[in-house]
């Protein structure tokens, strides 16, 4: 399976340094095509930034741009946010949905991921649905009780196979610099590929993420686990350097 690499630029920079992070990620790529062909690269800016971005890449088809959320509905009285099918008039191809810091601070239920997800779907996107256990929970052993209950509720429901993707986020690991375990990430990409198998068609063709301070020097040890199908990177992907090097650890 080809990994995915993708970057969250969360709530970060200016319209100008988006213009030139995406320019920076343009140039390397150009100097380096081995990386496109053998993984696909995403990033998703934030909403403002991706007709910026959007025509940065213009050309360059390979490089992917998505969202980092969309709105639970089709259209209408929603103010403030923001449509799958607004996105993808932008031409967006991926939403993130269920990032732990909206599930944490926008208090968004399962429910509502899975509906969001379903918006994503509906639009010809593919959905980046996360999924991850907090600090507490891993230490009372919970931690895959709690993602199974994620998986089950956040993940619409598919009649037939569907492009969509997970993304494992330990909450505890996100921005904090502290990383799972290439056991721990082994052990829970496995356990995930086998909640797959009871949720939706064709488990084995849906990618697993990790993502929580992924940089390139632990990259090449996690890329490389069983089941670790890609990442999802926050700090490091603000970096057009560290992103890319991240990438280049996956092939
Ligand atoms: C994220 O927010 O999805 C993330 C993984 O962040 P970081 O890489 O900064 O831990």
């Amino acid at each position: 399976m080809k990994k995915l690499i993708a970057g969250n630029w969360k709530m970060n920079g200016s319209m100008e340094n988006a213009r030139a992070l995406i320019a920076n990620i343009i140039n390397q790529l150009e100097t380096d095509e081995d990386v496109l062909k053998k993984c696909d690269i995403l990033v998703c800016p934030p909403f403002l930034h991706i007709p910026a971005v959007r025509h940065a890449i213009y050309g360059f088809p390979d490089l992917r741009f998505g969202a980092q959320d969309c709105s639970a509905y089709d259209n209408g009285a929603h103010t403030g946010d923001v449509s799958a099918s607004m996105l993808r008039d932008s031409s967006c191809s991926y939403v993130i949905v269920g990032h732990s810091e909206r599930r944490q601070y926008q208090q968004e239920s399962n429910e509502m991921v899975a509906q969001k997800a379903a918006q994503v779907l509906k639009n010809d996107m593919t959905p980046i649905i996360c999924v991850g256990e907090t600090e507490d929970e891993r230490e009372q052993g919970k931690a895959q009780e709690v993602v199974a209950a994620q998986l089950a509720g956040s993940i619409p429901d598919l009649e037939s196979f569907q492009e969509i993707v997970v993304a494992y986020e330990p909450v505890w690991a996100i921005g904090t610099g502290k990383t799972a375990s290439v056991d721990d990430v082994a052990e829970m990409h496995g356990f995930i590929r086998e909640q797959l198998k009871e949720l939706v068609p064709d488990a084995d063709k849906v990618r697993i993420l990790y993502g929580g301070s992924m940089k390139p020097e632990n990259a090449g040890a996690l890329l490389s686990t069983e089941n670790v199908d890609g990442g999802l990177i926050g700090g490091a992907s603000l970096s057009a350097e560290q992103f890319l090097a991240i990438a280049r650890a996956a092939v």
